[in-house]
């Protein structure tokens, strides 16, 4: 190509080259910039048996690989089906302590704090109840009546002892099953390593979105509360908000019917049923993804009465669906706005 060229223009074209390059020569004042819009980046992945979305804006390249690979080493710790993830070894122990990853440890440190403030509406000793139903795989398995209550006594959170140096102990015959928290907790690792590596992130782990910064065009985001009886992709309500998470549990996420019965995959404690509280959803709004996912799911069971009380007292933000499409809100801080799509009022 460059043999097309005089060689005069070749040699004007090395000396600019050299001025550009060696920024030692004087510069002449640089063209104003025009505003640069940030690199958008978005991708889908498949973790935890739900999907997993990202968009990131600003981001450098490389990173959307990053969450992949976070996404993937904690679904190899976390996941109850996984042989020789941390949770597949506790659930194995028989009653004998197991040493597990600290994130592990931590996690099952604030579930059990949390199912003591829920007052054991959230319980991830559940496992052995969960375990008898079937809410994805297509066979509507569920369990008689016997069974069923025969693996009550298995569930209690406080009996998980968490000793020093990482270690668990579960006394044997109980099982626990983290889906009820583990992907706020992924959510918040993630936000945490995006902070300040991107201008803006929408993230989603099946129900737990967290948002981080601003869009390019300097606006939050909106996240969509789903609309209980519209199907997936149908939004009632959005929050607008930013650095926070925004968890929705619903009866609708995982169910099957069986002879005109519908059995929804969040599990009341006290008869390991499908909670039949008047809640078809909880979206909690807070910057910790892990108390977000665990709270929703815990306010689901309690029911719109005994969750508002709840959120009252321990300053929890949040919005809750009826089954009958009543809507109440719960805010103490500036920092969502919840619109309404549908002409429901907010209580
Ligand atoms: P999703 O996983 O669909 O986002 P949730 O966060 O509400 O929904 O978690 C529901 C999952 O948590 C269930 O699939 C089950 O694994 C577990 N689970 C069910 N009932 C409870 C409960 N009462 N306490 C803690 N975990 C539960
Ligand atoms: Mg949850």
């Amino acid at each position: 190509m460059s043999k097309r060229f005089p060689s005069c223009i070749r040699l004007i074209a090395m000396l600019l080259a050299v001025l550009v390059l060696g920024g030692c020569a004087p510069q002449p004042a640089p063209a104003p910039e025009p505003t640069a819009v940030p690199a958008k980046r978005s991708g889908v992945g498949f973790y935890f048996d739900t999907v997993v979305t990202a968009t990131l804006y600003g981001a450098p390249e490389g990173t959307l690989e990053e969450i992949w690979a976070e996404c993937d080493r904690y679904e190899k710790l976390l996941s109850k089906t996984i042989p020789g993830s941390d949770v597949d070894r506790i659930n194995k122990s028989a009653g004998t302590p197991v040493t597990v990853d600290p994130e592990t440890w931590e996690i099952l440190r604030r579930a059990r704090e949390i199912s003591a403030m829920t007052g054991g509406a959230f319980a991830v000793t559940i496992a052995p109840l969960t375990a008898m139903w079937d809410f994805t795989g297509g066979t509507q398995r569920m369990p008689t009546d016997e069974q069923r209550l025969a693996a009550l006594p298995l569930v209690d959170d406080s009996a998980i002892i968490l000793g020093e140096n990482n270690t668990v102990t579960l006394p044997a015959g109980m099982e626990i099953d983290l889906g009820g928290i583990a992907k706020g907790y992924i959510a918040d690792k993630v936000a945490e390593m995006l902070m300040g590596k991107a201008s803006g992130v929408i993230l989603s782990l099946g129900g737990n979105v967290y948002v981080l910064g601003r869009k390019p065009d300097g606006t939050t985001y909106n996240v969509g509360i789903q609309d209980p009886d519209g199907g997936s992709g149908s939004v009632l309500a959005v929050v607008n908000t930013t650095d926070r998470s925004v968890v929705t549990s619903g009866i609708y996420e995982r169910k099957f019917e069986k002879d005109g019965v519908t059995y929804h995959h969040i599990l009341d404690p006290v008869d390991g049923l499908p909670s039949r509280s008047d809640l078809a959803s909880a979206s909690i709004v807070a910057a910790s993804s892990m108390d977000a996912d665990a709270l929703a799911t815990a306010c689901i069971v309690m029911g719109s009465e005994k969750a508002l009380q709840f959120m009252r007292d321990k300053g929890i933000e949040g919005v809750l669906i009826t089954r009958d499409r009543q809507v109440f809100k719960h805010q103490t801080s500036d920092t969502f706005q919840l619109n309404m799509l549908a002409d429901i009022p907010v209580q």
